[in-house]
């Protein structure tokens, strides 16, 4: 099983790197479509710039059939689970937990109702949530708590950054939360950043690539930490049925793309 979850996990992680290739190709791409006829129409007699201009268009018109098909690899590596218990998803947390703490490091599960699910890829959350468990286990000494939590909250508009899909509603909240160290405030600062890391041996993508998976949700992260106090790391994403709705639309291809 663990063989398993290791396949799929690269499986996701290159349609998720497909994903992200083919979004920054197509802005690429798009311009040169665009500018190439027009080069062309303004060539007057000159068959050698037309010539050219056409090869260009040609050549980027191949590129965005490639991007499209990339595209559709990556969103049907997706499976989205319309409705995924969140108890289901701690416990197999919990699993994949064991033997990485120390035995006396507490855990502790908090589920503000018994019925809460996400519409989610569950290999992608649960990938997310480990890289937030394995951080705080981190973070904290060996006596230390670590709480994974779960409950509904609001969001409201003001709550919402410029650059993040999500929009104002009801969202279940996931939070891991520890004891530990804390981070100061340049640390918070460049959490995002690829290849920040303060470990030695740390990869620094951990959280670069929740955010990443957070945002394929439509979701939201937020951070809150106190230096020597600890770290409670929070997602947001679409309560299970706003979410299928708006799955349903990006399939369609009528609503944002999923990556
Ligand atoms: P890595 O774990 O490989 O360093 P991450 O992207 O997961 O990469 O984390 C980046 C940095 O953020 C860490 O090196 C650490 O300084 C800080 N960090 C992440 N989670 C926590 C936490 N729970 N408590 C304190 N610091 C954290």
């Amino acid at each position: 099983a663990e063989q398993e979850l290791v396949r799929s996990q690269r499986y996701e992680s290159l349609a998720l790197l497909a994903g992200g290739l083919s979004h920054d190709l197509r802005n690429i791409l798009q311009p040169l479509l665009i500018a190439a006829p027009m080069i062309a129409e303004r060539a007057g007699t000159d068959q050698g710039v037309v010539k050219f201009a056409r090869m260009i268009e040609t050549c980027a018109k191949r590129g965005m059939d490639m991007v499209a098909s990339m595209l559709s690899f990556a969103r049907g590596a997706r499976q989205i689970n319309p409705s995924l218990p969140v108890g289901q998803l701690f416990r197999a947390t919990e699993l994949l937990l064991q033997g990485t703490r120390p035995r006396s490091m507490a855990l502790s599960v908090q589920l503000s109702d018994d019925g809460l699910a996400v519409a989610a890829n569950e290999t992608e959350l649960q990938q997310c949530l480990l890289n937030l468990c394995l951080n705080a286990i981190q973070a904290m000494p060996p006596d230390g708590t670590l709480t994974l939590a779960a409950d509904v909250a609001e969001l409201e508009q003001a709550d919402i950054n410029a650059d993040e899909p999500a929009v104002p509603g009801r969202y279940l909240r996931l939070s891991v939360i520890d004891t530990g160290v804390g981070m100061s405030e340049e640390v918070r600062a460049r959490l995002f950043t690829p290849f920040f890391t303060t470990k030695e041996g740390g990869t620094g993508l951990g959280l670069l690539s929740c955010r990443r998976i957070v945002d394929n949700h439509q979701g939201v992260m937020r951070v809150h930490s106190t230096p020597g106090v600890g770290t409670r790391f929070e997602i947001y994403l679409p309560m299970a049925q706003a979410a299928t709705e708006r799955e349903r639309q990006d399939y369609d291809g009528r609503g944002r793309h999923v990556l």
